[in-house]
């Protein structure tokens, strides 16, 4: 059968790593929906079996951004209206008459330049886009005289997919094109051809050395992505070459241990080494990615535990490999997030790329549940795991009280459904996962934990674990970082160790988790200390930078007196709607306290709602000022008050208050409200493990 040719496409880097995704996608089930078939039992001496099988061929350029002509380049910008209006500029930073210069060291003290005259600069921002523009218009000339197949290219990356005889037309053409109107040389033994399905195809016109031809590949490699076909021994050549990568990247899991700090141990693993093996999980099946994962996870879980200073339970691994938000450590676990990474990739995908290549992807969307190719059967069984999820999350059969942060609407897509675009697949899926991880780690947790894990899930309580730690921010003491992550995921306090078990002054046992510390009356005093005063602290500069004029009342001499009883942290003067003064007192409260545990296991933030009451009976009636109680639990989670107090800062440091400025970022947060939460939030951290290793002090030595 002769199909018309695709025009190819030019993907650009800008355009995002999604088409990335979306070339290895193609090309795989281009190739699967073209495969050679089977020889048979007994296969007679076929000089050219499967001429109609589909070869996929990588073509690779000798040095090709230093090589491409770039008078080719100019005259493509010229030509491509689009882009034409950056002639004069691009013109300008590639000057002919004064050339960019390079230097090199020529040996002892000589130096000399290296003009820029080839190619696109080094570093040059354009300088993909540039060369892409160079090489466009060869592209659609090769593909143009093709009479089936695509060719598709990410940068210098081209693909070539077609029945053999029709990509080695091409191949040549290609060759010769690129010689003679870019300066290009290809280089065959970094190139490959590859084919799908049990039988052999004639692939013996291209060259000797071009890996494939003289014997079959094993396993590919596309725009990073590692291909095979469905023999087992692929399989298996597949698997090793992605455990081979895997085991390379986990060299980084290794060598935190070199660093003392737990806080940047956890940040690097979070934010470098957990997000290593995502291509791979979005772009490879997961039967294929599934022996990798669970190997890089049970690293990562080692890392962390060394980190914590005591072995994780698989339940704190499953809560650690929460985000933030959803009052997790932030780590992503490579297994957990596979099936739906997967499906939301070709979810993503599957609509450009049909639409891009009909006559190359015969298959409609509805088909897709009842075929039989790879790729088919392992983006429905991720999307039957992806959906199990979604009716996990609701069905949620136990009535639990979902994080802040859960989906509205969660829907998933069935593959069925997927002649639509996704575009936002990643985003919404992962949500959706999440959730259900979240009650799943919920419905396993006893009724203290809960509380804490409902406390962490609230807007902004976590930021603290989300922080990039420096030494002007952020950055905690090791003990203090360590215990209340400890304190969040249910381990045992390093902090208090040498108490677990014994009997307290008060007469109860002591737990190893914090608990009865948390609530004892001797250690009173140190919930009303350093703890409370960083909050307070932070609590001041919100003020200050919403240009409210503040008043320390908790350091003055003579203390005004608003109501008999009390003495307020901060007020604010004549910021109340009424010109009285607004009294702001900071408190911080415990979730598994005897009295709050049963409510705070089950409803979010019921214990600072009962630390506001307290606080406000504690006023009375200050008529005419305004008692503003600033609770915060000891999960991070903020009172209505407290968030409302945050937000009205927000909204007048957004109106009239220049004072809050880019001094304020760091590279974790942007903007007032983040800012605020995470400063709360580290305060918040930091003092619960101040007090932790104070009380143990405190128990000890009296
Ligand atoms: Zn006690």
């Amino acid at each position: 059968m002769l199909l018309p040719p695709s025009l190819p496409v030019l993907l650009l880097p800008s355009w995002g790593l999604g088409l990335r995704e979306e070339l290895g996608h193609a090309v795989s089930a281009a190739l699967q929906l073209h495969p050679a078939s089977d020889p048979g039992p007994y296969p007679g001496p076929d000089p050219n079996p499967n001429p109609d099988a589909w070869v996929c061929v990588s073509v690779d350029y000798t040095n090709f951004f230093n090589s491409i002509s770039r008078p080719a380049v100019f005259r493509a910008l010229l030509n491509t209206p689009q882009f034409a209006d950056l002639y004069p500029f691009l013109s300008m930073l590639y000057s002919k008459a004064s050339p960019a210069k390079l230097w090199a060291d020529l040996g002892v003290q000589m130096w000399d330049d290296i003009l820029s005259q080839e190619g696109v600069h080094q570093g040059c921002t354009f300088g993909s886009f540039l060369a892409c523009l160079g090489l466009q218009p060869i592209l659609e000339e090769v593909a143009a005289n093709m009479e089936s197949g695509f060719v598709v290219a990410y940068v210098d990356d081209v693909k070539i997919n077609a029945p053999a005889p029709v990509a080695h037309a091409a191949y040549m053409s290609l060759r010769e094109l690129s010689r003679t109107l870019l300066g290009l040389e290809e280089e065959p033994t970094k190139g490959s051809v590859i084919w799908e399905g049990p039988g052999d195809v004639d692939v013996s016109m291209f060259p000797p050395t071009l890996p494939g031809v003289a014997s079959r590949l094993l396993v590919d490699k596309h725009a990073g992505v590692y291909v095979g076909d469905a023999r087992p021994e692929s399989v298996a050549a597949v698997k090793a070459a992605l455990q081979t990568k895997l085991e390379d990247k986990a060299g980084l899991i290794a060598r935190l241990a070199l660093i003392d700090s737990p806080q940047i141990r956890i940040a690097l693993l979070r934010a470098c080494a957990s997000a290593r093996p995502g291509f791979w999980m979005r772009t490879m099946s997961p039967s294929l990615t599934v022996d990798s994962a669970t190997w890089y996870d049970a690293r990562m879980r080692e890392a962390l535990s060394d980190a914590m200073l005591t072995p994780l339970t698989d339940h704190a691994w499953r809560l650690s490999t929460l985000p933030c938000r959803f009052g997790g450590l932030g780590i992503t676990s490579a297994l957990a997030s596979s099936d739906g990474a997967h499906y939301a990739s070709w979810a993503a995908s599957w609509h450009n790329i049909v639409t891009m290549f009909p006559q190359a992807i015969p298959l409609a969307a509805v088909d897709l549940p009842i075929s039989t190719l790879p790729f088919a059967v392992a983006l429905c069984s991720a999307h039957r795991s992806t959906d199990s999820s979604l009716t996990a999350l609701t069905d949620n059969i136990n009535q639990h009280p979902l994080p802040s942060c859960a989906p509205s609407n969660p829907s998933i897509p069935s593959p069925s459904e997927l002649s639509q675009r996704f575009p936002r697949a990643q985003k919404c899926f992962a949500a959706v996962v999440h959730s259900a991880r979240w009650l799943d780690v919920f419905d396993q947790a006893t009724p203290a934990h809960r509380a804490l894990i409902l406390s962490h899930s609230h807007q902004g309580a976590n930021f603290a674990f989300s922080a990039v730690p420096s030494s002007h921010h952020g950055a905690m003491l090791p003990i203090s970082y360590v215990t209340a992550a400890q304190r969040l995921l249910r381990l045992p306090l390093t902090a208090t160790a040498p108490l677990h078990g014994s009997t307290c002054k008060c007469g109860a046992r002591i737990d190893s988790y914090g608990d009865h510390l948390l609530s004892c009356i001797h250690c009173l005093h140190l919930r009303t200390g350093a703890w409370h005063d960083a909050i307070q602290h932070v609590v001041m500069r919100m003020a200050r930078f919403a240009g409210f004029n503040v008043s320390v009342d908790s350091r003055r001499l003579i203390a005004p007196v608003y109501s008999p009883h009390h003495i307020p942290d901060l007020s604010l003067i004549h910021a109340a709607p009424n010109g009285g003064h607004v009294l702001i007192d900071v408190t911080t409260t415990s979730v598994t306290k005897g009295t709050a545990l049963p409510a705070a296991a089950q409803i979010p933030g019921v214990a600072a709602q009962g630390a506001e009451a307290v606080k406000r009976r504690v006023y009375g009636n200050v008529t005419p000022h305004r008692v503003v109680p600033f609770a915060v639990e000891e999960g991070g989670a903020l009172g209505k008050e407290a968030l409302g107090f945050l937000l009205w800062c927000r909204k007048r440091v957004r109106a009239d208050s220049p004072s809050f400025d880019l001094a304020e970022m760091n590279w974790s947060s942007r903007g007032f409200s983040n800012w605020a939460f995470q400063c709360l939030s580290l305060a918040n951290a930091k003092g619960l493990g101040h007090y932790f290793t104070s009380a143990c002090s405190c128990i000890q030595h009296s």
